[in-house]
């Protein structure tokens, strides 16, 4: 039958049953492992055993730190399980504001609001904030999430303009920013945009020089700083403390609870007061989606906490860092040079990086090969990923799984 002769929804049946045997028949399909018992440094995956974590967002080993989970426990005994209502009805609670205050006060902001995800915080962030005549210029290894909301506010504001610089090219941001100076249909803000910590590259944004930028051309400096916030700089502030700034001298942040802070979910928006205010009276996600669930408000508050008082977590995530890449060199894998928990092995092919994986797996190391479309096509990679939470042992197990692959790849 052809593609012609078909009911429409069986055409869709048809196209989505091909796309999945493609992907299959490639070895680009995606499994999707099972894990039994807490995320830590080790986890329990069915049909596997425990194996060496080595791919979660973990960084601090918070996720199943006993007061992050206790904080959650009491925090579903006092509020309940829901919050049934978005915030401006009657879904802001207590943890939110306890919360919120604690993120604003991590980061040196005045201000910051919440999400369920920071996936969503970012969609409320640039559609909301521009209007006709603005610009967002955006790093070409920008997170999805960020390529998405300034698509998104394209769509919903007629006259937002986008561009594109080179990744982390200051030169060429230069160029963009006086291009812009020129451009008579550029009348409103301008706003460049960066991750902290680049997920896919494990590389840090030069946020001190993007700032200089900004500042001679006026334009507002806004950073993602999801794999940046609890594991960059000296306290774990960021990435802005790595690059030696206050917070206040970025304009605008967004971030995650889901990753260093404890992996429960959850996201935000943090910076002036006014700006969130608007986020908080006009910001689609706000004002149509629920609450964040005050449970993980609770644990996420916790988790910030520990990390202001326990700066000393960050420190040992730097020296598992240092020493893991120190491993992965010696047994002969190229990493991506950083000094971040992000170890990229750039690998090529998404079905080698997938087998390679599963390879990693059977000698007791979980490590996740990322392939097409999360990174482009032909740079697919091994995404090592270090916590605080691994021990010596722990470290010396994967550069020892690293090891064999190598011998059995030369062979
Ligand atoms: C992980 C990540 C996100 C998504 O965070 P969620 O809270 O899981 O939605 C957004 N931006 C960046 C840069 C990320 O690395």
């Amino acid at each position: 039958m052809t593609q012609q002769d078909m009911a429409p929804n069986q055409r869709f049946f048809r196209r989505t049953e091909e796309t999945l045997r493609h992907l299959e028949e490639t070895g680009q399909l995606k499994k999707l492992q099972l894990i039994e018992g807490p995320m830590d440094a080790t986890v329990q995956l069915r049909g596997h055993g425990e194996v060496g974590c080595f791919c979660s967002n973990n960084y601090l080993g918070l996720a199943n730190h006993p007061e992050v989970v206790e904080a959650g426990i009491e925090g579903l005994r006092r509020y309940g399980a829901g919050t049934a209502s978005v915030r401006f009805i009657c879904g802001t609670f207590e943890p939110h504001e306890a919360l919120e205050s604690t993120i604003a006060e991590m980061l040196g902001v005045e201000a910051a609001y919440t999400f369920v995800s920071c996936w969503t915080a970012t969609e409320a962030l640039f559609p909301t904030l521009c209007e006709a005549g603005d610009l967002i210029i955006s790093d070409a290894l920008n997170h999805a999430c960020i390529i998405d909301s300034i698509r998104l506010s394209g769509v919903i504001k007629k006259g937002v303009r986008r561009a594109i610089y080179q990744h982390s090219d200051l030169d060429d941001l230069r160029q963009k920013l006086q291009a812009a100076h020129q451009d008579p249909e550029v009348t409103g803000a301008i706003f460049v945009v960066t991750d902290g910590v680049f997920s896919m590259e494990g590389d840090i944004a030069h946020l001190r020089e993007l700032r200089q930028l900004c500042n001679e051309f006026g334009a507002l400096l806004t950073v993602d700083d999801s794999h940046g916030t609890g594991v960059m700089g000296k306290t774990g502030r960021g990435t802005h403390e790595h690059c030696g700034l206050a917070g206040n001298e970025v304009d605008l942040f967004t971030g995650t609870l889901g990753k260093a802070l404890g992996g429960g979910a959850g996201g935000y928006i943090a910076g002036s007061r006014a700006a969130v205010d608007l986020i908080v009276q006009r910001g689609r996600p706000t004002l149509f989606s629920n609450a964040l669930p005050v449970t993980v408000a609770c644990s996420a508050r916790k988790a910030i906490e520990i990390l202001m008082r326990e700066p000393q977590r960050v420190e040992t995530l730097r020296s598992n860092v240092a020493y893991a890449r120190q491993g992965i060199h010696r047994v002969g894998f190229e990493v991506l040079a950083s000094p971040t928990a992000i170890c990229p092995i750039i690998v090529g092919d998404t079905a080698r990086a997938i087998a390679m994986s599963n390879r990693l797996l059977e000698t007791g190391s979980f490590v996740i090969g990322f392939g097409y479309p999360v990174v482009p096509e032909g740079t697919a990679r091994l995404r090592v990923q270090i916590s605080a939470a691994h021990q010596t042992s722990h470290l010396d197990q994967l550069i020892s799984s690293l090891e064999k692959l190598k011998a059995e790849e030369g062979s």
